[in-house]
């Protein structure tokens, strides 16, 4: 019997997925699908395979990530989000048809100074209230101007912001951070973009020329509430494990380290092949959410490094090797991050190697 800890990822749900956001975006948006980071760790080449036919320009954080979507074969804009790292990095982005995000000053003096093979797609990125990356709004028309004259950047340059509490439809920040973007923009020629997948779901005021959806695309909700209000996405990963071990315990008997959840009966006990070394939160406390054999039941004790403990009282046709899903279709990831006090974008970006990525 192997292990059979795996990542499975199901390609048809990343495009059901990308279909609702562009349902939302609404025929003459454009959508940059947000693949950095692996593709929130689903696997970049694959999953930008899976959404390109859909997707009109696709977002990474570097440009290693941008070179493997070229290796890849996808001749997509591709967008920089942090934009060059160092000025070396402009060439090649230039020769690869690349667009940059450009958020401070240095970049602005070093694309004025270059002399690319070819003039290089711009975004300017303003900081609107997040205050991670971007220049302040009174910066903005100085800095367009200063882009905008440049002969290494192309004649269009894009105006971009990211918003910290759309997650939340009740925070005003939102439409501060709008009413800031349009102001700093005004008059100004360019296409804009604001919306990550909460704003696009969300806040319709977001959605510009451009969206730029990550999360939703693979299936979990962007809001800290949870699903409501919004299309059903199909979570695109399903971690799987499987039953190796059904033990009986006493009443009043520990399970695993640190003996911190007891048998509140008699009864029977399983253990699954998967653990914090395959991604599986080691924060996912005694209740958190799985199914075994399609049944719903929860972990017990603390999840080990190659093995976690479920609950198996009232499950029905449960033997060794019967299948458990610790998140996807039936266990939504965002339940599961809630329960072990992260959020989905992070337990899919923590799914190491390990358990292999199987594409369906
Ligand atoms: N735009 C930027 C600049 C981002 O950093 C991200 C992700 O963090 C996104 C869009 C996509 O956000 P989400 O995954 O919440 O849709």
């Amino acid at each position: 019997m192997s292990r059979g800890a795996r990542a499975t990822v199901d390609l048809a749900a990343l495009r059901a997925n990308l279909r609702a956001a562009r349902e939302a975006a609404g025929e003459q948006r454009r959508l940059m699908a947000v693949v950095k980071s692996d593709g929130y760790g689903h696997g970049l080449a694959r999953v930008a395979g899976a959404l390109a036919p859909g997707a009109d320009a696709f977002a990474v954080t570097d440009l290693a990530e941008a070179m493997a979507l070229r290796s890849a074969g996808l001749r997509h804009p591709v967008v920089l989000l942090q934009g060059p790292f160092s000025t070396e990095e402009l060439a090649p982005a230039a020769e690869q048809g690349l667009e940059l995000v450009i958020h401070s000053a240095w970049q602005v003096e070093a694309l004025a100074a270059a002399r690319l093979p070819e003039p290089v797609g711009v975004w300017l990125k303003v900081d609107t209230g997040m205050h991670r990356l971007g220049f302040p709004p009174e910066a903005v028309a100085d800095t367009w101007r200063r882009l905008a004259e440049a002969p290494s950047v192309r004649s269009e340059v894009g105006f971009l912001t990211h918003l910290a509490c759309a997650d939340d439809r009740d925070d005003p920040m939102t439409e501060r951070q709008l009413a800031a973007f349009e102001a700093a923009c005004a008059g100004l020629p360019g296409p804009r973009s604001a919306a990550n997948s909460a704003g696009l779901l969300g806040w319709p005021a977001s959605r510009y020329d451009w969206v730029r959806p990550g999360i939703m695309l693979y299936g979990a909700s962007p809001f800290s509430d949870g699903r409501r209000g919004h299309a059903p996405l199909r979570p695109a990963m399903a971690l799987e494990g499987q039953l190796v071990a059904i033990n009986r315990h006493a009443a009043g008997e520990p399970v695993g380290y640190g003996a911190t959840w007891r048998c509140p009966e008699a009864m029977p006990v399983g253990v699954v092949s998967i653990g914090y070394g395959d991604g599986y939160p080691r924060h996912a406390p005694s209740g958190t959410p799985v199914q075994v054999a399609g049944q719903r039941t929860q972990v017990v004790g603390r999840v080990s490094m190659d093995m976690v403990a479920v609950d198996l009282r009232g499950l029905t046709g449960v033997e060794i090797g019967a299948p458990a899903l610790l998140w996807g279709e039936g266990v939504p990831p965002e339940e599961v991050a809630a329960a072990a006090g992260t959020i989905a974008y992070e337990l899919f970006c923590r799914v190491p190697p390990r358990p292999g990525r199987r594409y369906t």
